[in-house]
């Protein structure tokens, strides 16, 4: 009863906590600090959580990759902190130039909603760029070469949660982030969107037997994760969404049938060993070669990067 009662409770209590903890940071004078230490007490949290009740034991054991796992998180989250920090982040650099040629638009966003409204608003839009960049990241080799580092896990915990690839992170901030910019969104719209970003992301690969039920609807639950991750090409190309999935309904790539997601998670191609290698390896031809699986040139007219990636 109490593990039934707990598996429920787990993922909405999480998410409050972590927003609730966002919510007293973003309050403080030194919010990404304090941010921080939300985000590092609910790591710790789910992490203890993946040891008490795992919804898959095999995903308990070391794979090898938990020290790239966290320089890569560094790299992208941290990166992208400290880039934010400083007012110098991509986005922000580009849309300081496109602004002003986007004037009408940019008096469109309605500064006048409630902020939870704009919130949500910036997450439906926000949403659409993630969905867009890692739907392509899947469907287009020359971006798969980097999506598949994310992939290449065989287990889904806390800590591979920000395995991407930074040209991956990049190229998925910029079509989400760069949107709202040109709209004219406040910083208060940005920090939320980041805030629930980070923490369902958390929970999206965490390794807890948690139940979401209605919650699959609308959130990126770590029971569609657990399918976009799947070998099986018809069951991983699906369920896109990073923090909604309401594009992927719209578009027809949801998926959630009624049995237990699986439990053996990859790719067949190959990933380098070790972090700088991890990192160079999709801009060679040999190295993109390995990520594919494959010895011989990729064919062009594939339409699908992970189609190739798995054997046939
Ligand atoms: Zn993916
Ligand atoms: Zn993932």
């Amino acid at each position: 009863m109490l593990h039934i009662a707990t598996s429920w409770a787990l993922w909405p209590a999480l998410f409050a906590a972590g927003l609730a903890g966002a919510g007293f940071a973003f309050r403080t004078d030194a919010p990404l600090l304090w941010f921080n230490v939300v985000y590092l007490t609910i790591v710790i949290a789910i992490a203890v959580f993946e040891r008490l009740m795992p919804y898959e034991r095999e995903w308990l054991k070391h794979d090898g990759e938990t020290l790239n796992d966290i320089a890569h998180t560094l790299l992208t989250k941290g990166g992208v902190q400290i880039a934010a920090a400083i007012g110098a982040s991509a986005p922000m650099a580009i849309a300081t130039v496109a602004q002003p040629a986007f004037a009408s638009a940019a008096a469109t966003w309605p500064d006048h909603w409630p902020l939870v409204l704009q919130v949500v608003l910036g997450l439906v839009i926000a949403e659409f760029g993630l969905y867009v960049a890692h739907r392509a990241a899947h469907e287009f080799l020359s971006l798969w070469r980097f999506h598949a580092l994310h992939h290449s896990v065989e287990r889904l915990w806390v800590v591979n949660t920000g395995r991407f690839h930074v040209v991956d992170s990049l190229f998925k901030i910029a079509l989400s982030q760069i949107p709202l910019y040109l709209l004219g969104a406040s910083l208060p719209v940005f920090l939320w969107i980041s805030a629930v970003t980070a923490f369902i992301g958390l929970l999206t690969h965490c390794n807890m037997d948690v139940r979401t039920g209605p919650l699959d609807w609308v959130f990126s639950t770590p029971r569609l994760h657990r399918w976009h991750h799947s070998k099986v090409l018809a069951e991983g190309n699906t369920n896109y969404g990073e923090n909604l999935v309401v594009w992927d309904q719209i578009f027809g790539t949801y998926f959630n049938p009624p049995r237990r997601p699986p439990a053996d998670i990859g790719i067949s191609g190959r990933i380098a060993e070790g972090f700088l290698a991890q990192l160079v390896q999709p801009f060679s031809a040999k190295g993109f070669r390995q990520i594919l699986g494959r010895r011989h040139k990729p064919q062009v007219s594939s339409l699908s990067g992970k189609e190739e990636a798995v054997p046939e």
